[in-house]
């Protein structure tokens, strides 16, 4: 891939989101020599952008940072440019059945453009929702970046074990969280609501137990507001409260959920989601209708938004599932 790419009449795979699960599509369809177009806003919207460690990347028993495994994926697609047409920056706004494939629509260097593709992959991720301090979220950044506060149990629930934690979050995906964090066996846990309801938005069932729970457990709940954060020198979490008193732990761990599903497009092409939000997709990542629970032909899922596993591998054997069968059934 030299210079800028050029758009194409037309192409095999349309692939909205060039994040782990994107390129790998991507790279796959060009192993299977088949064309595919990546739409992609940029690295720094990937999810793993700010992770500076992870360790279940097979290949890199020292650990990778996210930031480098994009990189390399990246390198990697560059590699099979003659098949390959990665627009990026660019968002994908929209996509629509065609009598071919598909239709989907994107701004890319100040132009809207339209990809046509027999098969499109839907690869566009979730975004976390990031702890607000006075109006803001970047004061919990650097804390983030040194990977003294977490945000995924499944990468860094390993790193809890004998440490103190305090788990920012308060309604019952943090309840779950915290939970989760315990099993870990962390010294302590303490759950931060930053001044909002604990619960809130649960239904009476899950209140009462997930209250009971955490009551069991013996988790202190700390209820002030947050208004800063402190001790990066010391590589520990420290939480200034509005009240004036201040907490200190080993990590922290931020348990908001989700800022941003992308569930736009999925929606606008009848898929059906889960009762947590994600694509539904069977074994080979094609997308199930709303309407009759069948696969909609052509239309594939992959990474963060088809499902809860959350992890970059499964990310990675979603995408190869999706081409894969693709190529087989009709490429
Ligand atoms: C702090 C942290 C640590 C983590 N650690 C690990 C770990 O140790 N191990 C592990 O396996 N996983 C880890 N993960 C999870 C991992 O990052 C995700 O599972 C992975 O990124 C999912 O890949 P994806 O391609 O589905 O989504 P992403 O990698 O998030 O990529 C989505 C892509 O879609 C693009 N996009 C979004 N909207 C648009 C649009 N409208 N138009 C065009 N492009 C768009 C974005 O630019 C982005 O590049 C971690 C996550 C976090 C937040």
């Amino acid at each position: 891939m030299t210079g800028l790419p050029r758009l194409k009449d037309s192409y095999d795979f349309v692939i909205l989101g060039g994040g782990h699960a994107g390129l790998q599509a991507a790279v796959k369809a060009a192993l299977l020599r088949r064309t595919a177009a990546v739409i992609d806003r940029g690295p720094k919207y990937s999810r793993s952008y700010y992770a500076p460690k992870m360790a279940n990347i097979p290949g890199f028993p020292e650990g990778i940072s996210g930031h480098e495994l994009l990189d390399r994926q990246l390198a990697a697609a560059r590699g099979l440019g003659d098949w390959i047409d990665l627009f990026s920056p660019g968002v994908a706004l929209g996509a629509e059945r065609a009598d071919d494939g598909f239709r989907a629509s994107f701004d890319w260097l100040r132009q809207r453009l339209v990809a046509r593709g027999r098969a499109l992959v839907l690869a566009l991720g979730v975004v976390d929702r990031i702890p607000e301090v006075g109006g803001k979220i970047d004061p919990i950044f650097p804390w983030a970046n040194q990977a003294i506060v977490d945000f995924c149990i499944l990468c860094d629930g390993h790193d809890l074990a004998g440490r103190s934690v305090g788990v920012i979050g308060h309604d019952a995906f943090a309840a779950r969280t915290v939970l989760d964090v315990l099993a870990f066996a962390p010294s302590s846990v303490e759950l931060l609501t930053h001044g909002r309801p604990l619960l809130d938005g649960a239904d009476e069932t899950e209140r009462g137990q997930l209250a009971g729970e955490l009551a069991q457990r013996r988790v202190p709940i700390v209820p002030a507001e947050i208004v800063g954060f402190d001790e990066i020198r010391e590589h520990r979490f420290g939480v200034r409260f509005a009240d004036g008193s201040h907490r200190s732990y080993d990590r922290g761990f931020s348990a908001l959920g989700w800022y941003e599903r992308h569930a736009a497009v999925p929606r606008s092409l009848g898929a059906a989601f889960d009762a947590d939000g994600y694509v539904l997709t069977d074994d080979d990542s094609r997308v199930l209708s709303a309407g009759d629970g069948r696969p909609i032909p052509g239309l594939y899922c992959a990474g963060d938004l088809a499902h809860g596993w959350n992890q970059i591998p499964e990310a990675w054997a979603a995408a190869e599932r999706a081409v894969i069968h693709a190529w087989a059934d009709f490429l």
